[in-house]
């Protein structure tokens, strides 16, 4: 099942049952890799060796099946520790610790004043922000301290390798569980940034307003997956303007 910790701080609190209390602010939900961070960092390639060498290790698996398995895994699971859970039985807080807490990342991702500036402009009476990840929660600190952004966030909602059967996006148990932790009653109220075409088509397909992250360079999809697209998280500035400090575009309608 997923689980959601509120506060990202060393007084992080599981928050698995009772949720956080309805509020009529909206939420804007943040996928955590290769969305916070550039695809140029290289983490999904070193993700992607540590991979490699899980299967091949610990599985016992040669080159050619890791590479035909690992595939076959994430086009049927779209997440490959999914895949081997089902198919090899595999602990996947074990996998957690030899893949993504293994991933050299202090070497990979820095603090990123751009992005903070971003999160700082947004006003927080507008809109909440959380996390939403697939990945561990002791990965998603990680990128978020990392990135000196972690003090932005209410929340973080993610995959819990400790259950099994494991839940993730875009399985709309997922997209339940982050509302209910966010404290959040209507879809649409939930706001939601992505760089996964399938997650993104799973939140619209939720209610959700959706944009996915195409970075610029990255081949785009013949159709769009969701009600947006955007090549950097800057255009969220443009996108959502009434999210953003200093524009009282709902106040001024409001006495129209
Ligand atoms: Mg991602």
């Amino acid at each position: 099942m997923a689980i959601t910790e509120v506060n990202l701080g060393s007084q992080a609190v599981p928050c698995r049952s009772q949720g956080r209390l309805a509020s009529n602010i909206p939420v804007l939900f943040f996928d955590v890799d290769d969305c916070l961070y550039p695809q140029s960092a290289r983490v999904r390639e070193a993700s992607s060796d540590l991979i490699n060498r899980y299967f091949e290790n610990h599985l016992g698996l040669s080159k050619e099946d890791t590479i035909r398995l690992r595939e076959e895994y994430y086009k049927n699971f779209g997440l490959i520790v999914e895949g081997l859970v089902y198919n090899h039985k595999i602990d996947p807080l074990q996998y957690n610790s030899m893949v993504d807490d293994s991933i050299a990342l202090d070497s990979l991702i820095k603090p990123d004043p751009k992005l903070r500036q971003l999160l700082q402009d947004i006003d927080k009476s507008k809109v909440r922000l959380w996390l939403f990840t697939n990945a561990y929660v002791t990965h998603a600190r990680r990128v978020v301290r990392l990135l000196g952004v972690d003090d932005f966030f209410e929340g973080v909602t993610y995959c819990d390798y400790a259950r099994v059967p494991l839940v993730c996006k875009p399985q709309a148990k997922m997209f339940e569980e982050a509302m209910r932790a966010a404290g959040v009653e209507s879809n649409t109220d939930c706001y939601f940034v992505d760089d996964s075409f399938t997650n993104c088509r799973g939140a619209h397909e939720f209610g959700w307003t959706a944009v996915h992250l195409v970075e610029e360079g990255l081949p785009t999809p013949p159709s769009q997956a969701s009600q947006h697209q955007i090549q950097s998280l800057e255009e969220l500035r443009t996108l959502f303007p009434h999210f953003f400090k200093g524009n009282n575009e709902f106040l001024s309608t409001s006495h129209l």
